[in-house]
């Protein structure tokens, strides 16, 4: 099994559905951040067969929720010197400001770099999230 070493202060996002780790790193804006990140692909879960890691060796703060529009089984680990201080897995979130994208093509939020994409849930349920834009009350969905 491949080892990559633990982190000291940061967080583990676990049980990530293989193949969606990318997503999640694009989603957080992970190859903005300057701190050192590890992505693991396909590595071995009792649960789940194949899963993705990701961890991040940094002070962060981060909506964690968000990552629920890609996979709502992520567990997030808070690391503290070395040790685990929390383990929460991410919620559904009522509301979203930024991180997603207005899918009408003539919503203002496409167009204006000042006005910030709001969104509210609007509906859920086993597969679909659904998501309505604050501004042209377009609905945007994402499969779970
Ligand atoms: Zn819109």
């Amino acid at each position: 099994m491949l080892e990559v070493k633990g982190i000291l202060n940061g967080v583990v996002l676990d049980h990530i559905k293989a193949g969606k780790g990318l997503e999640v790193f694009h989603m957080l804006k992970l190859n903005k951040i300057d701190a050192p990140v590890v992505l693991l692909m396909n590595v071995g879960s009792k649960d789940l067969g194949k899963k993705d890691i990701i961890k991040i060796e940094d002070k962060v703060d981060f909506n964690f929720d968000i990552l629920s529009l890609i996979d709502t089984h992520i567990t997030v680990n808070i690391i503290k010197n070395d040790k685990r201080v929390e383990k929460f897995t991410v919620e559904v979130p009522e509301e979203i400001i930024g991180h997603i994208e207005c899918k009408n093509p003539r919503c203002i939020t496409n167009f204006d770099d000042y006005v910030n994409p709001t969104f509210h849930k609007y509906a859920e349920d086993d597969k679909v999230l659904e998501y309505v834009c604050s501004f042209c009350e377009e609905i945007t969905k994402f499969k779970k």
